[in-house]
């Protein structure tokens, strides 16, 4: 028969063991499988789209949802110029800009260490009508690769598009950057199947009701055009997710995106996840969802609560 002290001393043991594996493994245990975590930053403050506020949330939500990404938002002024709108970028693996139409001009020196941000190898993410914003900013101008309105013209650069033989075109004519038509659901269609964003995407799939940018013009410089959609209005088959390189850094741009209920559609979301992920890595991890859209059918997630 053991004695007393040494059952006590056995419990003591199994006591301590218990309370090492509840203190330290179980935490290691529970880590969430994408522990790695990009740092993006949201920039907003200015658009001609009222549903700004919505938007940026919506997409902190969409990349959230990701487990991938931590996300800041940093808000410029709603009005005028804004001096104490100094984000420092360099904390971020990737910028997502949710400015639109009319934003006033950052400060120069925000400005500059913006530039120099992208050039030395950050990501930068432009939605919609963040490819409206400062037609005179010219660095600002190479690194959407093409933009509308604002007074954009052929002294922006040429008009790029795929024509109907699946060539692609760069159109020196005279004429206005920037329109579109009524809203409605458009199919996408993937021309870049090899690129890390659009890999395994269908060849073509159906978007959500959203504005078709037509027309946009730009420098147009290290661009290439991953997928397009086909406009009733221009004829023409019209960027729809694009890349450009800058120096060391990576931008995707997306004109897609208009209204909440177009940030709904689950091709967007997946654009938007995989597309950031790129800018911030150069490399996509996130998978293509089963219940991405078809050919035929769009497919959205309700936002509504
Ligand atoms: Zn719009």
């Amino acid at each position: 028969m053991p004695q007393y002290d040494e059952i006590h001393n056995w419990r003591c043991s199994m006591v301590m063991c218990l309370r090492f594996c509840i203190c330290f493994l179980l935490p290691l245990i529970a880590l969430p499988t994408n522990a790695a975590v990009l740092r993006a930053l949201i920039i907003d403050g200015q658009n001609n789209h009222k549903c700004w506020p919505q938007t940026t949330q919506i997409m902190k939500r969409h990349l959230e949802d990701t487990e991938m990404f931590s996300v800041d938002i940093a808000t410029h002024a709603p009005q005028g110029e804004d001096p104490s709108f100094q984000p420092t970028f360099s904390d971020y693996d990737v910028v997502v800009s949710n400015f639109g139409h009319g934003a006033t001009l950052w400060p120069m020196a925000t400005r500059t260490r913006f530039e120099n941000y992208v050039r030395s190898g950050g990501g930068l993410v432009i939605v919609h009508a963040a490819d409206n914003s400062f037609p005179s900013w010219e660095a600002y101008n190479r690194m959407i690769g093409l933009g509308g309105w604002g007074g954009r013209n052929e002294t922006s650069g040429p008009y790029v598009y795929f024509n109907n033989d699946g060539k692609l075109v760069r159109d020196t004519t005279a004429g206005r950057g920037g329109s579109h038509g009524p809203q409605h659901e458009f199919a996408i269609i993937v021309r870049d199947a090899a690129h890390p964003i659009t890999n395994g995407m269908p060849a073509r799939w159906m978007h959500t009701k959203d504005e078709l940018y037509d027309s946009l013009r730009g420098p147009a410089e290290n661009m290439k055009i991953l997928a397009t959609a086909f406009s009733s209005k221009t004829k023409r088959h019209e960027p729809m997710i694009m890349t450009i390189d800058v120096g060391k850094g990576r931008v995707f741009h997306t004109p897609m995106g208009h209204e909440t209920y177009s940030m709904e559609c689950i091709g967007f979301i997946s654009t938007l996840q995989r597309g950031t992920e790129w800018a911030a890595t150069g490399t996509v991890t996130i998978p293509i969802p089963d219940d991405f859209p078809n050919a035929s059918q769009s497919h959205s997630h309700s936002l509504q609560p």
